[in-house]
């Protein structure tokens, strides 16, 4: 499937704040916005300074953070609007809950790997279990009361086998349970924007493709 190449840090600085594309480095000094903090091009323009963004623009802004937090293309996330629009309630809280619950994020969410590209390629490589049969895409909507383990064989990695220590000190997000020991994610919810505050408007993406 096609993937999004592009250099990650400078998609970062394109949308003024952090995607959080190349796991641990994201949380150092190395990070490229901490570093230059301006638009890609605009050398010397700091950030929020650069220019007036229309409705549009922001609305535009806003649909790149999201996709681009997600590592999806434009096809791919056209499509999570209009699955989104065709089900019932808030058309941004759909569009969201489709993409948290896609298996990569869920395993990215969960700590077992620290991108979400590492985790989609995780998942193609077949080393996850969904409720106990292999699952090999990575953008299976889990649902609630799923559960996510890996294939016994790739506990026999040499990272994985020091994951359970690294979990014990993961903060987790409200709507799903990690067993560090087992390492089993359950699904506990479906997750809320207004819980986990993304760093996009779901309301502008919404607006973006209504227009
Ligand atoms: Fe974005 Fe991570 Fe690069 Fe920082 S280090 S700019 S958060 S991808």
């Amino acid at each position: 499937m096609a993937r999004n190449l592009d250099p990650k840090c400078k998609q970062c600085r394109r949308e003024g704040t952090k995607l959080f594309l190349k796991g641990e480095r994201c949380n150092t000094s190395k990070c490229a916005l901490t570093r230059r903090n301006y638009i890609p091009g605009m050398h010397g323009v700091k950030l929020g300074k650069g220019g007036r963004l229309t409705g549009y623009g922001i609305q535009l802004r806003e649909k790149q953070k999201a996709k681009r937090t997600y590592r999806l293309l434009e096809k791919q996330f056209r499509s999570y609007f209009d699955k989104a629009i065709s089900e019932v309630g808030d058309t941004g809280e759909n569009i969201y809950k489709l993409l948290e619950m896609r298996m990569d994020n869920v395993i990215y969410r969960a700590g077992f790997c620290n991108s979400r590209d590492f985790a989609r390629q995780m998942v193609n490589h077949g080393h996850f279990l969904l409720n106990g049969r292999r699952a090999s895409i990575p953008s299976i909507n889990v649902k609630v009361k799923d559960k996510i383990t890996f294939r016994p064989k790739s506990l026999e990695i040499e990272e994985i086998k020091n994951l359970p220590e690294k979990l014990k000190n993961k903060e987790m997000t409200d709507w799903l349970v990690v067993e560090p020991e087992s390492l089993t994610i359950t699904v506990l919810d479906v997750p809320s924007s207004e819980k986990s505050k993304p760093n996009f408007d779901l309301r502008a993406i919404n607006e973006y493709y209504s227009r």
